[in-house]
């Protein structure tokens, strides 16, 4: 029998270097193993597992690949329309893990080839969820969540019927500022942000996890995912992070999925689906946990959650205009040129400005991405001036 064929869209980061560990395992054929621009590490990952082809989509990097992979035999692209056409070759798997809305191009580019989809890049949903869900059907592609909530409800939902389902709940760790007053979270610096209780993750999830707009995000991520309305999507902080996520039934019944937080469980679930696999992560210990709690969270300190709901009640271009105005004001904060608090501010403003404008087609949804990073821009500089 062939071996699956694979291709990696953000390889080199958080949940790309899980989905390779889980990979080196072997069984698998690489085609494909796509990075922004770091090309040292994408090259000794393409090696590792013996890719096909390996790509920067900063051209700028490309050199430095082409070197890293001397006498390898491993093809050297570079560029956004290299990428493109990697997510395109036809392979049986794909996972996308590229990070915020720069995602989008390629998930859809896979999607369109059909094949598995495991969905890491929440944001390509947020921003353009209609667009990706039409692309899958129009393929009749498969899309796996790996956002480890959704894929606990995905596997909590096991094939019930939409009108058995009275709610979903999305837990969250609560991030590194569950008990911060809101004058430290205001002080608050991007190594206290990144510094996760829980997950080790890429940087700008970590800091959507501090304030929240990680579970906003998810929210929005959740009612297009599975089809249910923004009054049955619940959240609710559960510090210890066994329980990923919860679906209540109309009998009353709520069936949860647990496990260690460890990326590479909803990932193998992914790779594996239907089937399961072997996946040597640390069991969860029920007795030494001793207890789990759940806690309605702090809409006064995480306004995050509060803006994500409006902006999935509003519909529209709204949700991509929030996303795109996060994205800019997470890499402010994280350059030390925005405070922690003013990520949420920045993004109520630039919603303000841009919610109403229309996102019929792709294009239109891409438009409204720039204006808003445009504005967003705009509005922090005001901010940073005052
Ligand atoms: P990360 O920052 O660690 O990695 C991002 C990857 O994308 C890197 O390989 C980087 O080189 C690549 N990349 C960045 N910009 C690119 C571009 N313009 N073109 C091509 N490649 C580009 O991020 P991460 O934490 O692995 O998160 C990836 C995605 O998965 C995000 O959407 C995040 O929300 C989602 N996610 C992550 C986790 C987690 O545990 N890390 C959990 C759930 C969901
Ligand atoms: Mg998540």
């Amino acid at each position: 029998m062939a071996l699956r064929s694979i291709t990696v869209l953000g390889a080199t980061g958080s949940i790309g270097r899980s989905t390779a560990a889980l990979l080196e395992g072997g069984g698998f054929a690489v085609e494909a193993l796509v990075a922004g621009r770091d090309a040292v590490a994408l090259a000794a990952q393409a090696r590792a597992l013996r890719a096909k082809l390996a790509l920067v989509a900063d051209e700028a990097a490309l050199p430095a690949l082409r070197e890293a992979l001397a006498g390898s035999g491993i093809e050297a692209a570079g560029g956004q329309n290299a990428v493109l056409e990697a997510a395109a070759r036809p392979v049986d798997w794909t996972m996308a893990a590229i990070v915020g809305a720069a995602g989008l191009a390629s998930t859809l580019a896979a999607l369109k080839r059909g094949g598995t989809l495991a969905l890491a890049n929440k944001e390509s949903l947020v921003c353009a969820g209609p667009i990706v869900l039409e692309a899958a059907a129009a393929s009749g592609a498969t899309l796996l969540p790996v956002d480890s909530e959704h894929n606990a409800i995905f596997q909590a939902m096991v094939g019930a019927a939409p009108d058995a389902i009275e709610k979903i709940v999305l837990t969250a760790s609560g991030g590194p500022f569950r008990n911060a007053s809101l004058a430290e979270m205001r002080a608050a610096t991007p190594e206290a942000a990144v510094k996760h209780p829980v997950w080790s993750m890429g940087a700008k999830i970590s800091v959507d996890s501090a304030s929240m707009f990680n579970k906003g995000l998810e929210m929005i991520e959740a009612a297009r995912l599975f089809s249910v309305t923004p009054e049955q999507i619940e959240v609710l902080v559960h510090p210890q992070s066994a329980v990923h996520g919860l679906v209540q039934y109309r009998d009353g019944s709520i069936l949860a999925q647990l496990g260690s937080p460890d990326m590479r469980t909803p990932i193998a679930h992914a790779l594996a689906w239907p089937a399961r696999m072997d996946v040597a992560v640390p069991r969860l210990d029920l007795a030494a946990l001793a207890k789990l709690e759940f806690f309605a969270p702090d809409t006064i300190r995480f306004p995050a959650l509060r803006l994500c709901r409006e902006a999935l009640v509003a519909g529209g271009a709204a949700p991509c205009v929030l996303n795109a105005a996060n994205e800019v004001a997470v890499a402010l904060f994280l350059a030390r040129k925005l405070g922690f608090l003013d990520i949420a501010t920045v993004v109520e403003e630039t919603l303000v400005e841009l919610s109403h404008l229309p996102v019929p087609d792709l294009p239109a949804v891409l438009a409204a991405d720039t204006a808003a990073r445009e504005s967003a821009m705009r509005i922090a500089a005001r901010r940073a001036a005052a």
